[in-house]
């Protein structure tokens, strides 16, 4: 018999799934959970749950939405001459952040990585290419993040957009090189943004 009753343990179980969580966070969550009233579990099952059911991507941008085109891309007051390539949705936000940009998006939803199989196809680069071809769009772009993966996935899309007569720029250095996006502050995104360079 274990000391850990089998309900505890699955939460503990899932919770260690997700990132930056190891057995140790993840007991000491459950145990926390434990000692609260059961509305606060009831609570955060049913965001889970909502968050899951009412999102979905947005069919022109891909990023995460509840209404479908997602806000950004449904704005009139954004320009739709610049497009801005990002690997995740998180990096939406942080550029967000900085009020510097006032074009779209687009989100790959990950970085070409050979390592662990990803590549071109299975990121949102085809549904990129087709937005490219709009001659609105006057300049795409690339923000993916400054690691090895980024800056393959943008060399790859510089050979796939440039064909199309379309203005591709890279956001400038001064971002941590193997950094996250997500992470960086907002004068360093600014001005990445601000000193963005043809590519
Ligand atoms: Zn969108």
């Amino acid at each position: 018999m274990s000391a850990v009753p089998q309900t505890v343990a699955r939460l503990i179980d899932e919770f260690s799934r997700l990132p930056g969580v190891g057995p140790k966070t993840a007991s000491r969550l459950t145990y926390f959970l434990l000692r609260q009233p059961p509305e606060q579990s009831r609570a955060l099952a049913e965001a889970l749950i909502e968050m899951k059911e009412r999102t979905r991507f947005c069919s022109i941008c891909y990023n995460i939405t509840e209404d479908d085109p997602c806000p950004i891309c449904h704005d009139e007051n954004r320009q739709t001459g610049a497009i801005c390539v990002v690997e995740e949705p998180l990096d939406v936000l942080a550029l967000e952040r900085t009020r510097e940009f006032k074009g779209r998006y687009h989100v790959l939803h990950g970085a070409i990585s050979p390592v662990d199989d990803i590549g071109p196809d299975d990121l949102r680069i085809r549904e990129l290419v087709e937005r490219a071809k709009d001659p609105a769009v006057r300049e795409i772009i690339l923000a993916t993040n400054p690691s090895l993966e980024g800056e393959a996935t943008a060399m790859y899309l510089q050979k796939q957009l440039l064909p199309l007569g379309v203005r591709v720029t890279r956001l400038a250095r001064g971002l941590p090189v193997g950094g996250d996006l997500e992470y960086a502050d907002e004068t360093t995104l600014i001005r990445a943004l601000q000193g963005r360079s043809e590519m």
